[in-house]
């Protein structure tokens, strides 16, 4: 049985997008999975991921770092890329490689590989998770002797909104 679609992402709902509850359950994820883990969600880790979570467009890390640095006056750039690279690695946080950007996942639960949905006229990025497009990928692949280590699938375009705005 074909696993069902994934959600549409909260990135492209509409006005009625509650999005500080979005922020908050982002958050209470994190603190669990990594109790769960045994990982450290130290506070520097928290307000790096509290600050990608600020809106669904990728933010980049000099971005980050101003922001960080009304909360941590001290903070410099190899503090916000370890804490990235932490959130990275619990699959908190994704790089979107062609805007060298970070959004944050809302199914940190299991590594996976992501197709991301870029708009070109806001910036905002959904997430899909669906296997059947990676395992499309890794097939024919395969059929060429290619192993494939990585899938960094990025789409351009408009969303919803930009799209009704004209
Ligand atoms: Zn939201
Ligand atoms: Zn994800
Ligand atoms: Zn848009």
């Amino acid at each position: 049985m074909a696993p069902p679609p994934p959600p549409l992402s909260p990135a492209f709902h509409g006005d009625g997008h509650d999005h500080e509850s979005c922020v908050e359950t982002a958050l209470d994820r994190a603190v669990r999975l990594c109790g769960e883990r045994g990982t450290r969600l130290t506070d520097m880790r928290r307000d790096v991921l509290e600050l990608v979570w600020r809106g669904h467009e990728p933010i980049g890390a000099y971005d980050l770092l101003d922001a960080l640095r009304t909360k941590h006056p001290g903070a410099a750039p190899p503090t916000v890329y370890r804490a990235l690279d932490f959130l990275i690695g619990q699959g908190l946080v994704h790089r979107i490689e062609s805007l060298n950007a970070y959004v944050g996942c809302n199914r940190p639960e299991h590594s996976h590989a992501s197709q991301f949905l870029i708009c070109e006229s806001c910036g905002a990025t959904a997430e899909l998770n669906d296997p059947a497009i990676e395992a499309a990928v890794q097939r024919r692949a395969a059929a060429l002797g290619f192993e494939v280590g990585r899938q960094t699938i990025e789409a351009r375009g408009l969303c919803p909104r930009c799209r009704e705005a004209g």
